[in-house]
């Protein structure tokens, strides 16, 4: 755990996403069973449903049920395909605003994310008045509602997020985990589907609270390694951390030139100076690099690159530089004498450097 983190965690679901997007790109149908999902084509459909509304699950109508079956419950609703296009457009949109409200960020799928709010937030009471505003804010811009779980852990934040659906806020303490998880049935937990809640059934095990109190080495030889982390969950333990993704894939400089460079001294001037710039942003947004890569540009116009990977990762400037010349070097060499229009360093296959970690891979 890093510094600024105090182990708060939040979980944020947006609620029956897919069918809320859609009622509100249509109003009229605003308290309308909608479900989103394959062609029911009048109950010979072999889809399944993926997202429904609330007014559809009054009908017991729920998501990964066939399509089939949820008009023969209703089939008055409405059904719709799925328009991802437009679910990931409002996605990433709404991601950004959690984004911009995070210290950590983790996307999970494309309505769910995990965070940390370490820096804010000194406690649940603060927690609480800022994933109301996290609320607020997304309501406030996209007219869709969310819920939030605050928590210990992630697992917890998960269970608190679905606990009063939709438009849920719920917050549960270290002190209060207990008396929260012991009640609710174990297909709470996430991952426990119809067949091991069946098997937990047969074991006697309905509530959350009866798996902590059940013998752990069953659970380990009834359903393996899952067997543990079921029961380290009933127990409240999960030590996942919020894992910010590598959104970053490359990072690079590059240079055209007013006039062709043919000096192959004044090329590695060049490469010195893109390197550095290239070395700077590293630093800044604390990656290490396995790969180094020269591009090139000729005078007619013909664009060629060329990489060096390394076994481990570095981070030193000189080595960006030292490689990038290197590579234009044996380009030379190959290809005979140049003129250069466009010279480009970038590094690439990165590493993110965690808070707390140190950069100890210069060892060459
Ligand atoms: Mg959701």
């Amino acid at each position: 755990m890093d510094d600024t983190s105090n182990g708060i965690k939040f979980h944020i679901d947006m609620d029956s996403f897919y069918s809320s997007v859609e009622v509100r790109e249509n109003p009229e149908l605003q308290g309308f069973p909608v479900i989103v999902g394959s062609d029911p084509k009048n109950g010979t459909g072999r889809g399944v449903v993926s997202t429904c509304s609330y007014e559809a699950r009054k009908y017991g109508i729920s998501s990964a049920m066939p399509v089939s079956k949820a008009y023969r419950l209703c089939p008055h609703a409405v059904f719709l395909p799925v328009n991802m296009e437009l679910y990931k457009q409002v996605s990433s949109r709404v991601m950004n605003i959690i984004k911009k409200f995070s210290d950590k960020f983790e996307q999970v799928s494309v309505d769910e994310a995990y965070l940390e709010i370490g820096k804010t937030v000194g406690n649940y009471e603060d927690a609480v008045r800022y994933a109301q505003q996290i609320k607020d804010k997304i309501y406030n811009y996209e007219k869709l509602t969310c819920s939030i779980g605050i928590a210990p852990n992630k697992t917890i934040a998960k269970i608190a997020s679905d606990f009063k659906k939709p438009d849920g806020l719920t917050a549960i303490k270290p002190e209060e985990v207990e008396n929260f998880l012991s009640p609710l049935p174990v297909s709470k937990i996430p991952g426990v589907g119809k067949k091991t809640n069946e098997a937990l059934d047969n074991l006697g095990v309905k509530t959350i609270g009866d798996l902590k109190n059940f013998d752990v080495q069953v659970l380990i030889g009834k359903f393996g390694k899952s067997g543990l982390r079921m029961y380290q969950i009933a127990k409240g333990i999960d030590n996942r951390e919020v894992e910010e993704q590598t959104e970053v894939k490359s990072i690079s400089k590059e240079d055209t030139f007013d006039e062709d460079i043919a000096d192959p001294i004044t090329a590695e001037e060049i490469i010195d100076i893109l390197s550095d710039e290239v070395h700077n942003s590293l630093v800044k947004k604390k990656y290490l690099f396995k790969t180094v890569t020269l591009k090139l540009r000729l005078d007619d116009f013909t664009t060629c690159t060329r990489s060096k990977t390394f076994v481990s990762y570095r981070s030193e400037a000189g080595v960006i530089k030292k490689e990038s010349k290197e590579l234009m070097n044996q380009f030379i060499k190959n290809n005979g004498n140049c003129k250069f229009r466009l010279l480009g360093v970038e590094v690439s296959k990165l590493f993110k450097i965690k808070d707390g970690q140190t950069m100890i891979t210069d060892f060459l």
